[in-house]
């Protein structure tokens, strides 16, 4: 049996946080497909093809990982898959409320469906992508948390 396993999220940049959990799961799997989520509600500042494309070349050298965008129920995009595991990382306590709400919705949605959280090298336990995106704007060197690619992208949209 093949194991498979679903990372979903709106990835609004791809950090270095993400991907230690890709790599985590990469190890784990036999194949890993991130799920770049439009999250049109969130109005993110990348659009749902430059966030996939952000991520495929981040996570390139990862030859069991897929990366494509979706739009739906994470648990339906899961059974789409053939995956019955859906990853969501997990910093800090502050991650915990939400993230077990929606675990439990999720469980509710499809019984066969299984959340599984991962915890990120403790040096990445506080990037968030909604504070990069801020610091940023700000003029702050990012290049420690985010992939050159991400860094890149980064200054080009926010110049704009
Ligand atoms: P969301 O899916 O809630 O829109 P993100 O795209 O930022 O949020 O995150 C996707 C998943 O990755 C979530 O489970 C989130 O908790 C997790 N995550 C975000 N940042 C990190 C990090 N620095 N280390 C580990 N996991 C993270």
């Amino acid at each position: 049996m093949t194991r498979k396993a679903v990372y979903p999220g709106t990835f609004d940049p791809v950090t270095y946080g993400h991907l230690d959990v890709i790599k985590r799961a990469a190890q784990l799997y036999d194949r890993v497909f991130v799920a770049v989520a439009h999250s049109a509600e969130k109005s993110p500042l990348f659009s749902a093809k430059e966030r996939v494309q952000m991520m495929a070349e981040a996570a390139k050298g990862l030859e069991n990982v897929e990366v494509e965008d979706f739009d739906g129920l994470v648990v339906d995009y899961a059974v789409s898959k053939s995956a019955r595991v859906v990853l969501r990382g997990l910093r800090m306590i502050s991650d915990f409320e939400y993230e077990f709400q929606m675990a439990l919705t999720n469980r509710k949605l499809n019984s066969d469906v299984e959340t599984v959280f991962m915890m990120p090298n403790e040096s990445y336990s506080y990037l968030s992508s909604k504070l990069i995106k801020e610091v940023a704007r700000l003029g702050a060197d990012v290049s420690e948390f985010v992939p050159g690619n991400v860094d890149a992208k980064l200054k080009e949209k926010l110049r704009k």
